[in-house]
């Protein structure tokens, strides 16, 4: 069942209760942090409720259902245009897909990706983000900090060699604007706090060397159960699904017909 309008501007009550007493403890502003809302499994008139209580930013983890919700460009309450965040992997065959729905992707692992991003953005209309030709877009590399094995990204002890390799390339489309990683889903949120932190290290080491890095800024961690411990270590985005919209109905696709 999905949530009411009523009951959803209650969850982002709490949430926010949540968002605000963690920026209290690290000592940051509540500007410090984006919300990002995770509608994935949810349909598009949950968007529409989302978007009335003043939701700007979405995350999907699949290509074919972010589509779906946000092919249409959407206005947000602020009169901007809703962004459509990528945040599950991509198949190589769908990336472009992906750069045509998305305004940022937060889960790119491999250079293949990077240089395929690349020439489709190339080819893209242009977004007025810089480039007189093609689309200008924010990816993130995803590094799977929590070294669970079901877990994609970069391998932990290989990111920061990953990184380095991109120091030298150019890739005029896209904007290399951080890292995002998935905690430990332990069910105790204090678990994930070594991994931010590690994160949180790369990220600031790579916005120190400038160059391909100079946007190097945003840190996306943190969901649901610990996105305390994620904003305590500088998290710059959380992707918040449950606490916003209930929990997943996996057995029902919203992109399947019923
Ligand atoms: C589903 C998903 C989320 C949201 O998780 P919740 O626990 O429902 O907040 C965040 N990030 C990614 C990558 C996801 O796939």
């Amino acid at each position: 069942m999905e949530f009411t309008l009523e009951e959803m501007r209650g969850h982002l009550a709490a949430l926010e209760a949540r968002i605000a007493e963690a920026c209290k403890i690290a000592g940051r502003s509540r500007d410090s942090v984006k919300l990002v809302w995770v509608s994935k499994f949810h349909p598009a008139e949950a968007v529409e409720n989302a978007i009335s209580l003043g939701a700007t930013d979405f995350g999907e983890n699949r290509v074919q259902e972010a589509e779906l919700k946000f092919s249409e460009p959407r206005k947000a309450l602020n009169g901007e245009r809703v962004r459509c965040h990528v945040i599950g992997p991509v198949q190589s065959n769908k990336l472009k897909k992906a750069a045509i729905v998305a305004d940022c992707i937060h889960s790119i692992a491999s250079i293949e990706a990077v240089e395929k991003l690349e020439r489709v953005c190339a080819a893209l209309p242009g977004n007025g983000a810089g480039a007189s030709q093609g689309k200008i877009l924010d990816i993130l590399f995803q590094v799977n900090a929590g070294e669970e094995e079901t877990k994609s990204g970069l391998d932990v002890h290989e990111a920061e060699a990953f990184l380095n390799g991109l120091a030298e390339t150019n890739f005029p489309h896209l904007r290399f604007r951080g890292l995002m990683t998935i905690g430990k889903n332990t069910g105790v949120a204090e678990d994930s706090r070594e991994c931010f932190a590690f994160l949180r290290g790369l990220q600031q080491k790579f916005l120190a060397k400038g160059g391909v890095f100079a946007h190097f800024d945003q840190l996306s961690m943190g969901m649901t159960g610990d996105l305390e411990v994620a904003i305590e270590e500088g998290s710059t985005m959380i992707r918040v699904g449950t606490a916003l919209f209930g929990e997943r109905d996996y057995s029902k696709p919203v992109n399947d017909p019923v």
